[in-house]
């Protein structure tokens, strides 16, 4: 692979891979997991940089791993060591965007088949104005809250539900402002440390490509979809 990040770029993307992936089994980390032969990691770059507003990448590796990804990507991606929380790998990389990027996009290792355009999506709103802006999907199935004895305590209206994916874009003044805030509670997305600020979040439709690979089941569905014809030949 010999894609150097495009110059004409004015997006930074960060990408935290340093993720243990317990729910994907044993194997190592979930990021280095192979999909069709090349590691998860390497497949979301690539579609990353494919992006033409893309101008530079940084990775936050498993710290036992940083020469391994370094050797695997492209010469002109960043690697730093990421954290023991997904926040703190996110701030790591965040640290290392050279001066000169407005606009920083996050986006998960794991949603590795995310296609280029989800990433011009998502900056082109950046862009025109939103602070911070996530690609959804609308929730298909229904879904109800259960209490600690397994019986259902109610049914939530699924027709105001999304479910949330990445990349996710920001002004980088308000990802900067969102970490600097951030405490010890949980966190799953960097939308969710923009909300605490106060700072409204825009949605974009997301991309059944850009599902979370998860599971066993996730790495088979995600083969299928490189084999079929939503793998865009990538
Ligand atoms: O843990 P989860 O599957 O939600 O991780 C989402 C993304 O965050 C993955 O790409 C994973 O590698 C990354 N991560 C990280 N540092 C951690 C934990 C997760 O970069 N300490």
């Amino acid at each position: 692979m010999t894609a150097q990040p495009d110059p004409r770029g004015d997006v930074a993307v960060l990408v935290p891979a340093a993720g243990i992936g317990a729910r994907l089994g044993a194997g190592g980390p979930k990021a280095l997991r192979e999909l069709a032969g090349v590691p998860l990691l390497v497949h979301a770059v690539r579609r990353v940089l494919a992006a033409p507003s893309v101008a530079t990448v940084v990775v936050a590796a498993p710290v036992s791993s940083v020469d391994d990804v370094r050797a695997m990507l492209p010469p002109g991606v960043t690697v730093v060591p990421g954290g023991a929380v997904r926040q703190e790998s996110v701030a790591l990389a965040l640290a290392a965007v050279p001066d000169g990027y407005d606009i920083v996009l996050v986006h998960d290792a794991a949603r590795a088949l995310a296609p280029p355009e989800l990433c011009e999506q998502v900056a082109a709103a950046v862009r025109g104005g939103h602070p911070a802006v996530v690609p959804v999907l609308p929730v298909v199935d229904t879904i109800k809250e259960v209490g600690a004895s397994g019986t259902v305590v109610g049914t939530v209206d699924r027709s105001v539900l999304r479910t949330v994916q990445t990349p996710q874009g920001f002004r980088r003044s308000v990802l900067v402002a969102a970490h600097a805030a951030r405490t010890s509670d949980p966190m799953t997305d960097d939308a969710a440390l923009v909300e605490k600020l106060g700072v409204p979040v825009h949605t974009v439709p997301g991309d059944p490509l850009a599902l979370k690979i998860t599971t066993p089941l996730d790495l088979e569905i995600a083969a299928l979809m490189l084999r079929g014809r939503w793998g865009g030949g990538r």
